[in-house]
């Protein structure tokens, strides 16, 4: 027990600091890309081109910052029996308006009332925005995203799919490494956080995909709260 302890104390240390560090890092970064906006605006159009590049890397650095820091902090969370059905009918909005700008649709099937689940909702609504906005990155405009829910009697089943890109066999293994990505944007954080938010609720996480034809993440969980495997 005391080392249980001790390793949770630590995991809290090290989410507090990574929590101060990106606070200091963050804010002179917010005044450093003002002043660069600023200089960009009034500059020849033959510079614009490398302030544009400044600017870009500066956001892939904050979104690297912001997943970081979401990944070392929420260590120990507090869940509460909450529906599934209701944390995704609160964020559709926003995955609609995203999907809206790309020019894709959004495909909801919710089962029938799957019940009460022990969730943390703000890492649930992580988890599914993480899912889809990876599934929209891997589709071209039209594309359909779908995700749906099904009650099986001791579990419940969340599915995101898309009819994007695919991932090659050789990469399927190496997804959920923090820092793997094939984005020139991308952070490589966002599906190591998805393993970590689905383990934190004894749930598992699973990947089906075809080159050319669309992938899907399929996450269980337990009705109990605890292993059902
Ligand atoms: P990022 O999106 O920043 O690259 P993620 O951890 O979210 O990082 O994803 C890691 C990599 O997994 C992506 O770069 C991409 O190659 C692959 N990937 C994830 N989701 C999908 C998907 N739905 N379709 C195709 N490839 C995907
Ligand atoms: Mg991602």
């Amino acid at each position: 027990l005391k080392d249980e302890v001790d390793k949770m104390e630590r995991l809290s240390l090290v989410g507090q600091m990574a929590a101060s560090i990106t606070h200091e890092i963050r804010n002179p970064m917010a005044v450093i890309r003002g002043f660069v906006q600023l200089l960009n605006e009034r500059s020849p159009p033959a510079q614009q081109s490398y302030f544009r590049i400044v600017l870009e890397e500066l956001d892939r650095a904050n979104a690297i910052i912001n997943d970081f820091l979401s990944l070392a902090q929420n260590r120990i969370v507090e869940k509460e029996m909450s529906s599934l059905h209701d944390v995704l009918n609160d964020m559709m909005p926003l995955i609609w308006a995203d999907a809206n700008m790309r020019g894709q649709t959004v495909d909801l099937a919710l089962s029938e009332d799957t019940g009460l689940l022990e969730l943390n909702v703000k890492e649930i609504k992580q988890l599914v925005l993480n899912l889809a906005r990876n599934g929209m990155e891997a589709m071209h405009d039209k594309g359909v995203l779908h995700i749906s829910t099904q009650d099986l009697h001791d579990r419940v089943l969340l599915r995101v799919s898309d009819e994007g890109v695919g991932i090659p066999p050789e990469k399927l293994e190496r997804l959920f490494e923090p820092f793997f990505t094939t984005k020139a944007q991308g952070t490589g954080l966002g599906l190591a956080l998805c393993l970590s938010i689905v383990e934190r609720h004894h749930g598992k996480i699973q990947v089906e995909s075809k080159v050319g034809e669309g992938t899907t993440f399929l996450v269980s969980f337990c009705k109990t709260g605890f292993d059902c495997w």
